[in-house]
């Protein structure tokens, strides 16, 4: 085991296995052959079923705990052939069947609560991957989706507003052109920052596309919708960064903003606002701009 530890140490794992495993074989065995199938020593065998199966490919899984099985019950078979070679008085080999017993349990209890953390841990990571935009932490376009989805549902029980507003950072594939890339994914974290903050917590925020926002304001009508798109275009434009070059770099951007209507559905009141954001662009940018809306 110490041999093990210094291996593991440099990161040798296999070398560390092979003697904890090696180890573990030769110990059953002994044990049980010395002193009987009694003592217990054999349920330590037991132990390599789950940690087999977790971490090796399956043929060779299905391999080792093939050999397993066969050296478990060669072992017991051979026990009914043969008296222990050392026995003890049967008050220690009970004193020893319960320890061991007791060790193997331990054991089971801790892989048990490792497997269940390991699985856990993998599930969120997952989970955050598939809803998180990895570089501004924003939602991805798909949650945020979902989650409108879910929002819109209770907005046609209850009548509450929903406001949608897209946002749009003007011109800003030249401060990537003269900046790097690097500048500009820094400028994209911060106005996601921003963003986030001029928001209230039950809003929804996505990253939405490269430079665009999608925020999602719930009990919100047009106008408080444009007074809060209006808040952060003036928060964003006192923002400033300085380039590697010593230069200034600051932004703007450009709003529309859509109300849900009934009969309407996502993609329709999230195109009005894109279109509003797009007269934005066209009559000048750094503005906010209400959609177009014609009652049929
Ligand atoms: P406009 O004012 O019309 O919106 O001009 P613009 O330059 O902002 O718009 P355009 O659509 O021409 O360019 C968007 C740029 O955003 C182009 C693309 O390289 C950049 N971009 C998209 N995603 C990322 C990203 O993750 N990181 C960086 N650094 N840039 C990105
Ligand atoms: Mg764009
Ligand atoms: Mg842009």
């Amino acid at each position: 085991y110490l041999l093990a530890y210094q291996a593991l140490s440099k990161k040798k794992n296999g070398v560390a296995i092979t003697l904890i495993w090696s180890e573990v074989i030769i110990h059953a065995g002994l044990g049980v052959t010395l002193i009987g199938w009694d003592s217990g020593f054999h349920y330590y065998l037991l132990i390599f079923i789950p940690a087999l199966s977790v971490t090796m490919p399956f043929g060779v899984a299905v391999a080792a705990l093939l050999g397993l099985w066969s050296y478990y019950v060669g072992l017991y078979v051979l026990m009914w052939f043969m008296e222990p070679i050392e026995p003890i008085a049967p008050s220690a080999l009970l004193g020893v069947y319960l320890f061991n017993l007791s060790v193997v349990f331990a054991m089971f209890s801790y892989l048990s609560f490792f497997y269940l953390m390991l699985v856990t841990t993998a599930n969120q990571k997952l989970r955050w991957m598939a809803t998180t935009d990895s570089l501004t932490g924003l939602f991805n376009r798909r949650h945020i989706t979902n989650l409108t989805n879910r929002e819109l549902a209770r907005f046609q029980r209850g009548g509450h507003a929903l406001a949608f507003v897209v946002f749009d950072i003007d011109y800003f594939k030249p401060i990537n052109d003269q900046h790097g890339h690097e500048m500009g994914d820094r400028v994209l974290v911060d106005v996601a920052a921003v963003i986030k903050a001029e928001l209230r917590a039950q809003d929804l925020l996505a990253r939405w596309g490269g430079e665009e926002f999608l925020a999602v304001l719930v009990d919100t009508d047009l106008r408080s919708g444009q007074t809060t798109a209006e808040r952060v275009r003036k928060a964003l434009k006192t923002q400033q960064w300085i380039a590697q070059n010593g230069e200034f770099i600051s932004i703007t951007v450009s709003a529309g903003i859509s109300e849900f209507r009934a009969g309407d559905d996502l993609n329709s009141a999230i195109n009005r606002a894109d279109q509003a954001r797009y007269r934005g662009k066209v009559e000048g940018r750094n503005r906010v701009i209400l959609e177009q809306f014609y009652e049929l």
